[in-house]
């Protein structure tokens, strides 16, 4: 198969250094080897075994950019690119790694205590936890500011309650940052961040592990906080009401990693698409001898090479501390909505077969669509991008 890795055939950006295409590699061989063949029960079961997650520990896949002192492997975005990237071009899109490692495990290391870290982030780093965020609500999505779960500190102890839903990992996971009111009358500057660890508490429950049209194996879900108690000790930062500034600061490279999902998908559509027509035959031809084909294929090859472009100028602006969140929301917008279109383009070049779930274009047509939706909308996006002009 033509490999969507090289199927633009770009110079590599210079963060793609040596060790990070080292890490491409070998966390291509693993989901080859280890997740693939599985993939299929893990979308019937909508659900990735733990034993996924311990095995992609043990092969040094999760916390790839935490310190080693904390049980990571010292990395920066670059190697969480890295491991994304090959999750997009294997096709295996369901497994929240990247949640994982580039959104939860960031919230710990920037605004945990040295405690907290070392609690925390070498568990994640095994696979032993399993990491997600918790923000979104039945009454709250774009609008954070509605968040209504509220955490009301008793002695040493905050009491949490409230209902979260679409929570990445939500069956899996066991350490959830979560999205708290400490002080509801103050609005966004009384959101706070406080880490649950559900093994070690009551009260907590988890509710639907969600139907979804794609990313079938991810365990998108609804879940309940009923008077759980945590110790104060698990608020994230030094004092509360912090939450959405820490949330606005997170936020942007959560966008990029967007934007990685949707360059890597949009590379493996094109590649697919380029060996289909290359075999499909019509009219005495191949589909590829067709102009439209050629112009098509054209076309998205001319769009993926400027997402691409784009793509890697946002990571290297993000490596050196520069990517502002404006241009977070472009790379989100912008890259969700071209893997939207090559995705739609591509199908249609594989005809009826293209609407068969056993061709991996009509999973990746399932998959693609909530890329434009979560991460914050793509209309919110727009508005973040408006307040710069
Ligand atoms: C598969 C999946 C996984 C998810 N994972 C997580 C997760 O791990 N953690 C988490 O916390 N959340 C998660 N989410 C939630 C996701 O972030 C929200 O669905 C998203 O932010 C939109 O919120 P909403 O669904 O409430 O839509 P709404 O906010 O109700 O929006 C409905 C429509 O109105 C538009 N709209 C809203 N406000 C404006 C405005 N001001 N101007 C113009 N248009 C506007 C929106 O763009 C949208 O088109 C996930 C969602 C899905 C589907």
């Amino acid at each position: 198969m033509t490999n969507p890795a090289e199927v633009l055939g770009l110079p590599k950006p210079v963060w793609i250094t040596e060790d990070v295409a080292m890490l491409y590699d070998m966390a291509h061989r693993f989901l080859v080897d280890e997740i693939a063949p599985h993939y299929d029960d893990y979308e019937k079961n909508e659900i990735v075994d733990r034993s996924a997650w311990e095995k992609a520990g043990a092969a040094g896949l999760l916390c790839a950019s935490m310190p080693e002192e904390y049980g990571g492997a010292g990395g920066t975005f670059a190697h969480e690119s890295a491991i994304i990237e090959a999750i997009g071009h294997v096709g295996v899109d369901g497994f929240g790694i990247g949640l994982h490692n580039a959104i939860v495990a960031p919230y710990i290391l920037r605004y945990g205590s040295e405690e907290q870290k070392k609690k925390w982030l070498p568990r994640m780093a095994s696979g032993e936890l399993i990491g997600a965020i918790a923000m979104t609500e039945p009454g709250a999505g774009s609008d954070l500011q509605g968040v209504r779960t509220r955490a009301e500190k008793a002695g040493n102890q905050y009491r949490i309650n409230g209902s979260k839903t679409f929570i990445t990992n939500g069956q899996n996971a066991n350490l959830i940052v979560v999205v708290t009111k400490t002080d509801p009358a103050k609005g966004a500057k009384g959101t706070s961040l406080i880490v649950v660890e559900t093994d070690e508490v009551e009260g907590f429950q988890r509710g639907r592990n969600l139907d979804k049209i794609g990313l079938k194996a991810n365990d998108t879900s609804e879940l309940f906080f009923n008077d759980v108690a945590v110790p104060t000790a698990n608020l994230l930062g030094a004092e509360e009401g912090q939450g959405f500034i820490q949330l606005m600061q997170q936020l942007p490279q959560e966008r990029l990693m967007i934007g990685t999902t949707a360059i890597a998908m949009a590379e493996r559509a094109l590649a697919a698409t380029i060996d289909y027509v290359k075999e499909r035959q019509a009219f005495g031809q191949k589909i590829i001898d067709f102009q439209n084909t050629q112009f098509k294929l054209a076309e998205l090859k001319t769009e993926i090479t400027i997402g691409r472009t784009f793509y890697n100028d946002c990571v290297a602006r993000h490596l050196a501390g520069g990517l502002d969140p404006a241009t977070a929301s472009m790379a989100k917008y912008w890259l969700s909505d071209l893997q939207g279109r090559v995705v739609d383009e591509c199908l249609q070049l594989f005809g009826g077969y293209g609407y068969m779930n056993e061709y991996p274009i009509a999973r990746m047509y399932r998959d693609a669509r909530v890329q434009r939706i979560y991460g914050g909308t793509n209309e919110i996006m727009k508005l973040l991008i408006a307040r710069s002009l």
